[in-house]
Order: C-alpha cells, then structure tokens, then sequence
C-alpha cells in the first residue's frame, strides 16, 4: 500500500465486523427476556439484534412480545448484568481479521467505532488481543439512550482524522446503520457480508464496496491497481 494514497483513517465496526459475537448477544438478549417473563427466541430470530443501539432491540422485541414497552429498562439491566462475564466467554475473533488488521494497520490509522458501549467493548478487544491495532476506540457510554452511529462516528473522526476530509477516511461495517452513518459523516463505506447484514442491505444503505471475506478488505479499503476509495 502506499501511504501517499492510503486513507486517512479506517473506522471499523466491532460486532460482525472484527469478532463473532453471536452467541454472546443472543445468549444475554434470551437472559433479558426470561428475567421478565417471556419466551426465549430462536437464535436466528436474533441476529438482527446484532449491531444496532441494544435499547432499539429490546424496545422492538418487547412489542413483538406484546410486552409492556416499560420493561425496556429492566431488560438492559438484565442484559448488561450479564454481558460482561458472557461476552469474554462466548466472543470470537473472525478468522482472517488479525491479518487483514496488519495489513490496514501498515497503511493507515484504525479505529474501532461501535454501538457497544465502551466499559463493554474494550475488554473484549483486549481480551482477544486485538486492542493494540488501534489508535482508538470510540462507543457510547452505559445509557438507556441510544446514541445514533453517526454521533459515534463523528467523535471518532473529530479524534483520529481532525482537519482532514472525511472522504479520506473509510468506514468498515456488517450493517446498514455502519454504512448510514458513514455516509452522514461524509466518509467512504465498505460493508462485510461476514457479519449479520446482508449485500442487499449494505448496498441498499449506500455501500460504496461491499467484501465478501476478510482477506478482500485491504483491498476494498485501498487497492492499489485502482486507487484509494473515495466517495
Ligand atoms: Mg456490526
């Protein structure tokens, strides 16, 4: 890669993007549900929980439930109660990810940007051993409200790339709310169908380039034969 036309900075989602948190989060969102009385769900009926603010998903599976819309909070609770410990037992790094890290690491800097509230996010990466690949990682605090991605985003690029243009800088995600935000900021988007969103979803949301394995996405991100991605 050559550092003259590599991107000013990579933002990269944590969940479906970097690890495998599947088991992790539909383990902890069927603990929310029991603890207030309701059926567990189905783990494929859970995946798309993945990713999005966690009160968003658990406000849409109360109503599914045609539960009480004030559990919201009771469920967090219980969620995040258990996250902690569930989270460093059940998360795995996606195979394939520390290579293409290095990869991007060599040409510009990264950054993790997700909806995972911090105080739950960096131990997981520090626990995986992936920490040290970023200069940064930017997530919401421990709230009921659900920061918008792009208000993540936007601290992430006010940190790692003040001053520059956000077209220079590329936001990497599995879902349509990474490639929404990218696009609100004004950043390039590559989307990953690894995760738990789809092509058409990414495509549909406004991905500039969408990868289909790990070891395409330097190459999405910056390739050499045809340039740096820029909007
Ligand atoms: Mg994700």
């Amino acid at each position: 890669m050559s550092s003259r036309t590599a991107p000013a900075a990579v933002f990269l989602d944590l969940d479906g993007c970097l690890v495998d948190s599947t088991a992790a989060i539909t383990t902890c969102l069927n603990h929310a549900l029991t603890e207030v009385g309701l059926a567990p769900r189905a783990v494929e009926d859970l995946v798309r929980f993945i990713g999005p603010p966690l009160p968003e998903g658990i406000g849409t599976l109360l109503a599914e439930a045609d539960a009480d819309a004030g559990l919201v909070p009771t469920c967090v609770d219980a969620y995040r109660a258990r996250y902690p410990v569930v989270s460093l037992e059940q998360t795995v790094v996606i195979p394939g990810i520390p290579a293409a890290l290095e990869r991007l690491g060599s040409a510009a800097p990264l950054a993790v940007v997700t909806s995972k509230p911090g105080p739950f996010a960096r131990p997981i990466l520090e626990g995986l051993g992936l920490i040290d690949r970023f200069v940064a990682l930017h997530a919401p605090e421990v709230d009921l409200t659900a920061e918008p991605k792009a208000v993540t985003l936007r601290r992430a690029l006010d940190d790692v790339a003040d001053g520059q243009d956000p077209a220079a800088t590329v936001m990497v995600g599995d879902r349509s709310h990474d490639m929404a935000a990218g696009r609100a900021c004004g950043t390039a988007t590559v989307g990953v169908t690894w995760g738990a969103g789809d092509r058409q979803e990414l495509v549909g949301a406004g991905a500039d380039r969408v990868v289909d394995a790990p070891q395409d996405l330097p190459g999405a991100v910056y390739d050499p034969r045809s340039g740096p991605l820029a909007r």
